[in-house]
This record gives C-alpha cells, structure tokens and sequence, in this order.
C-alpha cells in the first residue's frame, strides 16, 4: 500500500509551493488507495512555532487535504534520533567537531586561484579539519556537532547505494558512487550542537517509523536524498520511492521561499479564492 506524507516546518507560511508538493503527495496516495501522513518538522526549536502549526493545519485543511493517522512532531521524538546516533557512534562512523563557520571558511580558503570549495547539499564540503584517524570510542559527546566520517560509510556499505526517482528531472535509477559522496557530500553534520539531531538524520528516522513508501518534494532536495539513502542503508531501514517535483516559481523565475507572504495560502483564503483555484495556480 503506498503511504506519502507532507513533511512541513513550521517557521513560516505556507506558500503555493507547498501547496503544490502537498497536493501530489496527497492525490499520490488517494489515487492508489494509499495513506497521505502529516509529519511537523520542528527540530529548530529556535525557529519553529506553534502559531505557524496551527496555520499549516488550517491551510490543509481549507485545501482540502486530509492527513490519515496522528501528525507526527519531530520535536517529540529525540529519543528515536538519539538512538540513531548511538548506533552511528557505537559502529565508529561518526565524531565530534568543533569547528565554527568561519574555521571552516578558513580551512577552505583557496591557496590556488580558480575553483572554489566543493559545495554539498549542505553549503561548502567539510575540509575534514576534526576528522580522527581512528574513530573516536567512549560516550558519544553532546557539546560538539557530530559529522559522519564519510569515507568510512561508504566503505562500511559495500556495493553502491542507489534509489529509485520517478520525477520529471531524473527519472531513473541513481546510483551513489563512494567517491562522488566522498568529494560532494563529504562529512555532514548530523547532530547539532544546538538541536542534538539534524534535518537529515530526523527525517530518514521519521520516514522509517512512518513506513513511507514514496517521498514527494521539492526538486531542491534532490541533492540531500543521496545523504538520505546512505543513511537508511547505515540504519537498516527501507529506502521509499523519490519523486522530486518542479519548484514553483514567482514571475521572475525566482523559487518561492518561506518568507514570500505575498503567496501564502493563507492570503489566498483570506481573499475568498476558491481551493480549486490554487490547484490551477500551480499547473495542476
Ligand atoms: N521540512 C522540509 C521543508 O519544509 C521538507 C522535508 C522533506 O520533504 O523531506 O522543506
Ligand atoms: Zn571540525
């Protein structure tokens, strides 16, 4: 049975662009007699609100998108990342950091002309600064970042993972070459100091415990997949179907962002426009 879900943070508005992967992964479900789940992904304790939850759930709900089940909140499942990460540590793939942006920035400054830094999914590759030669044993630290060591990952999972897209932009199979992962992912963080998880580590857990077996976003995650599918193999957990939909662009071809008001459903509702229409606004 094909189980979807829409994967919210609730830092702001939601936009058309929401909208739009909120629709497909509920029509995904609903045309296949499957199941459409709500996961609120508010890890950023600093930026997450309850008002901007509230919204989202009215929003849906004026689309009339109804959610199967509980909505899931990631700020109430530390206890599942931790244990993610013990398990990462326990199997020495992971270790702390300490190094601050800017020690970072630094690390990476060109001594050659020319070609920048490497940039990941998640801003520029991590020059391996804090990486031990052999991992680190001992209590897994809380007071620094933890990053995956990468190249030991890749090397712990034997032949290359891949994943199957069904999106316009790469529909196929991608596979995930050791070396590729190693020179533009690198080692991401995956416990923040101020979070104790990440966005990355939180949503393979969540998708595991929700059972999805399709994952419809944002072409702009594309990237952050690959990461997404190392982990679950690290894990053992199943890897979903990806489908990786068009952004929704503004008139300058500019993609729509959390602070774009001026195309938040919620305007829309408040300007009487019918849920049908914002179904056509975003080409459906
Ligand atoms: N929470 C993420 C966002 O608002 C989406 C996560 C996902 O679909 O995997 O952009
Ligand atoms: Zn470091």
């Amino acid at each position: 049975m094909i189980r979807t879900r829409f994967a919210p943070s609730p830092t702001g508005p939601l936009h058309l662009g929401h909208a739009y992967s909120a629709i497909l992964a509920h029509d995904m479900a609903r045309t296949g007699g499957g199941a459409f789940l709500l996961r609120i992904e508010d890890i950023d304790r600093a930026r997450a609100r309850p008002e901007w939850e509230a919204l989202i759930l009215e929003d849906l709900a004026w689309l009339g998108l109804a959610w199967d089940g509980p909505v899931m909140r990631q700020s109430e499942r530390m206890d599942s990342y931790e244990a993610a990460l013990d398990r990462l540590w326990d199997t020495g793939l992971l270790y702390p950091c300490t190094c601050s942006r800017r020690d970072i920035a630094e690390a990476l400054a060109a001594p050659q002309e020319g070609a920048g830094p490497a940039m990941g999914p998640d801003g520029p590759v991590y020059p391996g600064t804090c990486r031990p030669a052999t991992p680190p044993t001992g209590p897994r630290p809380e007071t620094a970042h933890l990053r995956l060591d990468m190249g030991r990952a890749m090397a712990r999972l034997g032949p290359a993972p891949w994943f199957e897209e069904t999106g316009p932009a790469h529909a196929g199979r991608i596979p995930i070459d050791p070396a590729t992962a190693c020179a533009e992912i690198g080692d991401i963080v995956l416990a923040r100091r101020d979070m104790g998880t990440s966005y990355h580590l939180s949503v393979v857990v969540d998708d595991a415990e929700q059972r999805i077996t399709h994952v419809t976003r944002g072409e702009d995650l594309f990237e952050a997949t690959r990461i997404h599918v190392i982990l679950q193999r690290l894990l053992d957990l199943p890897t979903p179907l990806y489908h990786h939909h068009r952004l929704i662009r503004d008139e300058q071809g500019k993609r729509l962002a959390k602070r774009d008001d001026a195309r938040a459903i919620r305007l829309y509702r408040a300007e009487g426009v019918p849920p049908p229409e914002i179904r056509r606004m975003v080409g459906l």
